[in-house]
């Protein structure tokens, strides 16, 4: 399906579109209309079932504006950057190294120095998409995508838009250790917005510069903590690793998650464990699971402290694109917020037993110390109490050289041992403190809803017409059915449709309701937007002695049976679970499709 047709779709039905159009739009920025917004609120609650509550992991909900200080520690400052090439004729802004991976067989130009970017770009004679013109000579520049802003008025604090929802996660890290009771493994979510200042926006909802994240940091005891493999052991995944994407004939490597970990494939059990656990959920919201994968980073794809990375990527539209990245970063961003923050960025990990070590102390003798060394005789006490630390050997001798001061001012300073007080003490120790590593599976929201839609496109005929119809899963289509009555001009009927859907919108299930047009044309907007089921109240239902009755049809069959009104919202309620709608089926009596329709 060509993606001008998705995007046509997604405006005219209100899936999502531009933002600020009547002001000529403002690149990057996408609304969400009631379907969309729908949707999105839907896969975000089944993120949040299976990644927040399933896995009995918190959520929290941090500030979108964060002071510069963290950007500082969490290196987005320095190197939270994209190749910007900038045509000298028309002005346009392009990424430098998608214009490189475009025409040569280099999948990951980013990795590369600039100047080899700005070589590449002359060599392969590329001219500006937008106007033609050649970009050889152009410098390509790095550049921040962090949206800059003040925090509050005058002599304002430098504060930047996040562009990730898991700094917010790891600065409090302090006080969400403490509501774990200092307990290892735990995990934080968060779901929320994030901002960059991408160079080129494009493709619908897939690269915005606002856009909604959904994170989980779960932090761990590198040495003792293993996630639990057996619950995902046999999922089935489509894995395309690092060797195979190098290879002149690399291929996908077809396996299970625990044979993939087993074998070293997925070098960390963590990430696979989340791999597999991904995985279902793709499938349980309705990713085509056949055009999906897990692709391994590059060497230079990956930050330098994480030791595996692996994307998620789904195929729309002919591209490979990443809605997800899972990665160990190891203790890379609590050692950093510990460095630069004020806190203590670590757990204390209680022995099972206390232990008991020999540590060496001093206790130097000021009366003696203070009239030889005068001014430095505090200094010289503390390095002497650091060199026991260190060295305990150094005291072996009669006397002991310690240095105090640094560079040039370094003074050496020989100190008798008797005067020092040296002495080895067994001193029970009940733990350490040590810094958690971080497990981060990252999901983008609005890829994830534009796999969706993508994926759930399809055309067939149904009698005897061409339709276009959403195959979303129940779970997270924007609406679990839809109300019609017949006609419009039997009080009883559009009295009884409006009972109806009042019952199920009380039932908590989201209900539209259509009275417009004919039945066919009701259904085809129903189909076009992906509602499951449509209930049509007609005049067979309420003739006769027994309970009111209505037509419920299922959207990719078409298939429709007769139910009476009382079991509606229960059987509805199952549908959006996971009873699949042959089974409901069977309990009651199928309705030919044809007269139906042909009624109108
Ligand atoms: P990253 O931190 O770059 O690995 O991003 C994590 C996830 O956020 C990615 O897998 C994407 O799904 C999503 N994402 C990143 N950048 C954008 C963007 N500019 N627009 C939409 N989604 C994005």
């Amino acid at each position: 399906m060509a993606a001008d047709a998705l995007a046509e779709l997604a405006k005219r039905r209100g899936f999502f579109f531009g933002s600020n159009g009547a002001y000529g739009g403002t690149a990057g920025f996408y609304t969400f209309g009631p379907q969309g917004a729908a949707l999105k609120r839907n896969v975000e609650d089944a993120w949040r079932d299976r990644f927040t509550l399933r896995e009995g992991n918190r959520e929290i909900e941090a500030p979108t504006v964060m002071p510069e200080a963290v950007f500082e520690a969490s290196g987005h400052l320095e190197g939270f950057d994209d190749m910007l090439v900038e045509c000298p004729e028309c002005g346009e802004s392009h990424r430098a190294d998608h214009l490189v991976e475009a025409v040569t067989d280099i999948e990951d130009a980013e990795a590369l120095p600039g100047e080899d970017v700005e070589d590449l770009i002359a060599d392969n004679e590329i001219a500006c998409p937008a106007c033609g013109t050649m970009l050889a000579g152009e410098p390509v520049e790095a550049f921040n995508l962090m949206f800059a802003t003040d925090i509050g008025p005058g002599d304002a604090q430098p504060g930047y838009l996040r562009p990730e929802t898991a700094q917010g996660i790891f600065v409090e890290f302090p006080r969400l250790k403490e509501y774990a009771r200092g307990n290892l493994p735990f995990g934080i979510t968060q779901i929320g917005p994030a901002y960059r200042n991408e160079i080129s926006p494009r493709g619908g909802l897939l690269r915005l510069r606002e856009f909604t994240q959904a994170e989980l940091e779960q932090f761990i005891d590198p040495e003792e903590d293993e996630p639990p493999l057996d619950r995902v052991r046999d999922v089935e995944v489509r894995l395309y690793p690092a060797t195979e994407q190098e290879a002149d004939d690399g291929e996908y490597v077809e396996t299970t998650v625990g044979e993939a970990v087993d074998e070293g494939v997925i070098g960390s059990p963590w990430v696979g464990y989340y791999l597999g656990v991904a995985k279902e959920w793709y499938d349980r919201i309705g990713v085509d699971t056949d055009r999906f994968r897990f692709r391994q980073h590059l060497a230079g794809e990956r930050a330098h402290y994480a030791a595996d990375c692996w994307d998620a990527e789904s195929e729309v539209d002919g591209d490979w694109i990443e809605i997800a990245g899972f990665s160990y970063r190891a203790d890379y961003d609590l050692s950093k917020h510990d460095e630069y923050g004020d806190d203590a960025f670590t757990v204390f990990k209680r022995y099972d037993e206390p232990k008991t070590v020999e540590r060496a102390t001093v206790d130097p003798d000021m009366s003696v110390l203070g009239p030889e060394f005068g001014g430095e005789a505090a200094a010289v006490a503390e390095a002497l109490e650091t060199l026991a630390e260190r060295d305990p050997d150094a005291f072996d001798g009669e006397t002991v050289e310690v240095t105090v001061g640094e560079g040039d001012d370094a003074e050496s300073h020989a100190v008798d041992v008797d005067v020092a007080d040296f002495a080895i003490e067994e001193v029970t120790e009940s733990g350490e403190h040590i810094t958690p590593h971080v497990v981060e599976p990252s999901f983008g929201v609005g890829r994830t809803v534009q796999t969706l839609l993508a994926h759930a496109y399809s055309e067939d005929e149904v009698d005897g017409e061409s339709r276009t119809y959403l195959s979303l899963e129940p779970e997270v289509a924007p609406q679990d059915a839809a109300v019609f009555p017949l006609v419009t001009n039997d009080d009883r009927l559009t009295a009884l449709a409006d009972e109806v859907a009042a019952d199920l919108r009380a039932a908590g299930l989201a209900v539209a309701y259509d009275d417009s047009g004919s039945i066919g044309r009701r259904y085809r907007r129903q189909d076009e937007v992906g509602t499951p089921f449509c209930v049509t109240v007609d005049r067979d239902g309420i003739e006769g002695d027994g309970p009111d009755t209505v037509t419920l049809r299922e959207r990719d069959s078409a298939a429709q049976v007769r139910i009476p009104v009382a079991d509606l919202a229960e059987e509805l309620t199952a549908l959006r679970g996971d009873e699949p709608f042959a089974s409901v089926a069977e309990r009651y009596d199928a309705v030919d499709t044809d007269v139906e329709t042909a009624g109108n």
